[in-house]
């Protein structure tokens, strides 16, 4: 059953975020969105087969001026030339999602079934600096990792950190075939010297312990890294490797055909320099 569950909240600078979750399954929360405006602003848009609920969302509120995106995965981008002609503007995305966005990307089996194909379309850079309608200002952080593109939105008036797919989980389980462990750790490692309050995770929702939520997938990185490192100097090859420390491959592995398995995610750990994260 899909759910539709709105968010608010309030900085005391009278600054207001909202919300609303959107997905046309309820399996968890990788498979639904939540989509946020900042008054005008609007950061991510949902997949496109949520768009009827997605504008009825947009249309509750003041008109957006903006749309920041922050990676081009279809569940982040999917309404993006929607909202382009509903409201007149270029949506704005970090450097490296632009081609992709414009010409489009091949999305596997799974994930279209759960978001629907996004539309082609043109954006605009985004600066290291935007701005609220206020003028308030929000940084955008390149984060690669979970994908090279992702970028996430830094308000330090409010302290608010908006973060695209960079935290999703404190203990990852699985690794998609286009993500690079050593750079998401090590964007975690730099975001982790922000002074955040709140972070706005697009499919967890609003976490006032977020950061420390942060802290904590790092820490879990870094001894999963070790254990997988330890395992493999003991001569485990790599399924067994990825037995011990996460146990047997589940239905993901198979449904996704190896593009989202464990095994990605332990053959990953293998290579991390630890060195450089600690
Ligand atoms: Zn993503």
């Amino acid at each position: 059953m899909p759910i539709r569950q709105h968010y608010q909240h309030q900085h005391a600078d009278g600054t207001l975020v909202e919300g609303v979750r959107v997905g046309r399954l309820n399996g968890g929360v990788t498979s639904n969105f939540i989509v946020y405006r900042i008054g005008s602003v609007l950061v991510d848009c949902g997949p496109s087969n949520q768009w009827r609920h997605v504008k009825s969302f947009l249309e509750s509120g003041p008109s957006i001026e903006q749309l920041w995106l922050t990676h081009h995965h279809e569940d982040h981008s999917g309404n993006a030339s929607r909202v382009g002609r509903k409201y007149g503007l270029v949506p704005k995305a970090p450097i490296q999602a632009q081609q992709k966005l414009a010409r489009g990307f091949r999305i596997p089996a799974i994930q279209q079934l759960t978001w629907g194909k996004p539309q082609r379309v043109i954006t605009e850079p985004l600066a290291e600096k935007e701005y609220l309608a206020n003028g308030d200002e929000a940084i955008a952080i390149h984060t690669p990792g979970h994908a090279k593109d992702l970028t996430c939105f830094y308000l330090p008036k409010q302290r608010w950190f908006f973060s695209g797919d960079l935290y999703l989980a404190r203990a990852l389980k699985y690794m998609r075939s286009d993500e690079n462990l050593m750079e998401l750790m090590l964007s975690l490692k730099k975001v982790l010297t922000l002074d955040i309050e709140v972070v706005f995770c697009p499919h967890r929702g609003i976490d006032e312990a977020g950061k420390a939520g942060m802290q904590d997938k790092l820490n879990y990185l870094i001894e999963l890294c070790k254990n997988a490192q330890r395992n493999q100097a003991q001569g485990l090859s790599l399924a067994e490797n990825t037995f011990q420390i996460l146990g047997k491959p589940e239905m993901m592995d198979k449904v996704s055909r190896g593009n989202f398995s464990k095994a990605n995610l332990i053959r990953q750990a293998l290579s991390v320099d630890l060195q450089s994260i600690g």
